[in-house]
């Protein structure tokens, strides 16, 4: 059966596990050949490994997107490997929560380095592929966290409050060369993404904040929200896609 992706090439950071992983999975399902990066070579190259078996086309880049010439060797390695490159999902982030006063600041700068200047290094590399070629399309992972901020969470809110102001400005600037920008904003997913946290407070806010919102959402629901943005016609440009738990307040 035909996808809907069918020859387009699409790049995934952050693919070793949760939300990256799934969009592979959901991404490749629509035809569309990927591009896996994450500092977990092993896992990258099993779900590659599990792409191809099941017929599809999958390349596996070990990747640590805060180094720049790594970042753009996995995408030129991405658009040289399979022949294109159509669609980037900056999804690589991390999330590591806690007052300011008295924090960890090397956690502050694994944030930044990762959540911004991971996707901004990305993001660099492909738009010159995607300026020639006239099209293309760059997904960036925001959160809930990027429109409402939250005591424990200020450095997480300035990096993707970050990648909302960065994404809008992206968008007017490319628009012309036919390149879309889309920002998802997911609520809370049940992912490894929390489970980095080490502060008792931080723990227990996570723990009660599960047991309010009750179902969370799964990786598979935010890759069904890429596969919408990166599926429409080239006229339509989703910019925004904001995706709570239906239980979750804020
Ligand atoms: P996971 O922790 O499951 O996935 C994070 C991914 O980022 C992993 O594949 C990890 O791979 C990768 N990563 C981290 N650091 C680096 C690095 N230096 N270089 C390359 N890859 C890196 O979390 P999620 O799937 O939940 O998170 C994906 C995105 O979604 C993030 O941007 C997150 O902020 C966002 N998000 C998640 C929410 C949630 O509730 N889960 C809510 C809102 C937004 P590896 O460690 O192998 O390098």
């Amino acid at each position: 059966m035909a996808g809907k992706l069918d020859g387009q090439v699409v790049a995934i950071t952050g693919a070793s596990s949760g939300i990256g992983e799934a969009t592979a999975l959901a991404l490749a399902a629509e035809g569309a050949s990927v591009a896996l990066a994450a500092r977990r070579a092993d896992r990258i190259e099993a779900l590659a490994g599990k792409i191809t078996g099941d017929g599809g086309k999958a390349l596996a880049i070990e990747t640590d997107v805060t180094d720049e010439s790594q970042a753009r060797a996995f995408v030129e390695g991405a658009k040289e490997g399979l022949g294109g490159l159509d669609g980037l999902v900056n999804n690589a982030g991390v999330m590591l929560l806690g007052p300011v006063a008295g924090a960890e600041t090397d956690d502050w700068r694994r944030m930044i380095e990762v959540n911004l200047l991971g996707l901004l290094y990305c993001t660099h590399a492909a738009l010159p592929i995607m300026g020639a070629q006239g099209s293309g399309h760059i997904v960036n992972l925001s959160s809930v966290a990027g429109r409402m901020a939250a005591a424990g969470s200020a450095v997480y809110n300035m990096t993707k409050w970050g990648v909302g102001g960065f994404s809008e400005g992206l968008r007017q600037e490319v628009l012309h060369a036919g390149v879309r920008v889309t920002i998802v904003e997911p609520g809370f997913v049940d992912t490894e993404l929390q489970g980095h946290n080490e502060l008792e407070i931080v723990k227990d806010g996570i723990k009660k904040m599960e047991k309010q919102i009750g179902d969370l959402l799964q990786a598979e629901d935010i890759a069904a929200a890429i596969v919408y943005a990166l599926t429409q016609p080239q006229h339509v440009s989703v910019n925004e896609v904001l995706v709570r738990p239906t239980g979750q307040q804020r």
